[in-house]
């Protein structure tokens, strides 16, 4: 049994080193949010792309200063979308608004509040002082400049960025494909009649559908299988010449009818069976193929936890994301724990602030991996190191927030 992070190593450094590579695609930029940029964006426009006014106010030609009282006065006027071409001397100004170049004899823009009008006579009602109020031509990217590199996920200001340089479209990695499905004899689809005490609903594939929602991926959706070798050998032989990415829950423990391992041997590779962390001890990692193999536990808690501490870096690496580090920061626990064991603890919780600001995190309810209810209660991880047996409360612990449940 390998550590967590010994684990999440193992698996970076197997998909850095397989020859695995998505083709591109052409996106229009309203399409291409959440996707994965597969070449660098460099700046065709400078921004801003003139020495434009920060304020609406008053642009004129300033050596030094000005005081309050002085007087100015006032020879046109410039918007945003015009341009003003005529000179300014010193002592005049023009009426300018926020984004309007400034004309070329100027270099300064007092604002609007810190004067007085009456008619063409401008009156300052506050020193000024020259050079203020004007963003200048390629002061944030000059012509050149690297925007965005290979393997960025798309955000809305990356969308923002890149319409700003007249971009309509970008070259993105293709989707992979990931095949998902369930295995279990007891598993009933929604929908499907309970015929005898042993049945329970998949709630893994609609979970595991629902986490994968998030990435650019395209799903197969393969369903449940039984607890079969010759079945469980079908679909992964049928999952692995089909998709990139096969995902499992189910059948990877060591019982009796857990028989994807000795599948995935038979028709890959099994790069690593079992990790040090609760929960989740089960955990298939492997190839089929050219496709890589990610089998899940089947307790739903287990599987939810297992996606996000060992797939979930491991997919956004396979969609050709860089490295982007996992948001996690300490909060003060607000319980006492003691446990035994050794495994490193992935417990559920409920973070929250108080009026100070100061953030504590507690479990949401009993830790056992089949308690689903207390996992849709919670909005965060908290990790229990391996070395703890126990933990006080007001102690500081690393905290991994649900992302999706905060505003
Ligand atoms: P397994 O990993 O197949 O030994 O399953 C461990 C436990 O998780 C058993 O109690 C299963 O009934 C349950 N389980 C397995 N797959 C699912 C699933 N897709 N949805 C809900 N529970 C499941
Ligand atoms: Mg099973």
């Amino acid at each position: 049994m390998i550590s967590l992070a010994d684990l999440n190593r193992l698996i970076a450094d197997t998909l850095r080193a397989a020859p695995f590579t998505l083709s591109v695609e052409q996106l229009p930029l309203h399409a291409a949010l959440g996707r994965v940029l597969a070449a660098e964006v460099r700046a065709v426009v400078a921004l801003p792309a003139n020495n434009v006014s920060a304020m609406d106010g008053y642009a004129l030609p300033l050596t030094g200063s000005l005081n309050a009282g002085e007087r100015l006065r006032l020879v046109g006027e410039v918007a945003a979308g015009n341009l003003f071409s005529g000179s300014v001397a010193a002592g005049e100004c023009v009426r300018i608004m926020t984004g309007a170049p400034v004309p070329p004899d100027c270099n300064t823009v007092i604002m609007q509040e810190n004067v007085q009008r009456d008619g063409d006579a401008v009156t300052l009602t506050a020193a000024a002082r020259s050079g203020s109020h004007v963003r200048y031509a390629g002061e944030e990217v000059a012509c050149g400049d690297l925007l965005l590199s290979a393997g960025k996920v798309l955000s809305a200001a990356d969308i923002m960025l890149l319409a700003s340089q007249g971009i309509g479209s970008v070259d993105v990695f293709r989707k992979p494909r990931v095949a998902i499905f369930s295995s279990g004899d007891e598993l009933l689809e929604a929908g499907q009649a309970v015929t005898n005490a042993s049945q329970i609903y998949d709630c893994n594939r609609p979970m595991l559908r629902a986490k994968l929602a998030a990435f650019p991926v395209e799903i197969m959706d393969l369903g449940i299988i039984p607890d079969c070798p010759a079945t469980t050998l079908n679909i992964l032989r049928e999952a692995g010449e089909t998709a990139d990415i096969v995902m499992s829950s189910g059948g990877v423990s060591v019982g009796d009818y857990d028989f994807l391992k000795e599948a995935l041997q038979q028709l890959g590779t099994v790069h690593q069976h079992k990790v040090a962390m609760k929960p989740g001890k089960p955990f298939l990692f492997g190839q089929l193929g050219q496709a890589f193999y990610f089998g899940l536990p089947g307790n739903p808690v287990a599987g939810f936890v297992g996606f996000d501490m060992i797939v979930k870096a491991a997919l956004w690496q396979l969609c050709g994301a860089a490295p982007r580090p996992r948001l996690q920061f300490q909060a003060a626990l607000d319980e006492e724990i003691s446990r035994h064991g050794t495994r490193l603890e992935v417990r559920r919780a409920v973070l929250e602030q108080d009026e100070d600001g100061a953030l504590c995190i507690t479990s949401s309810g009993k830790q056992d991996s089949h308690r689903i209810l207390g996992t849709a209660r919670a909005n965060a991880y908290y990790i229990v190191p391996s070395e703890s047996a126990q933990l006080f409360a007001g102690e500081k612990v690393t905290v991994i927030p649900f992302a999706e449940t905060f505003l």
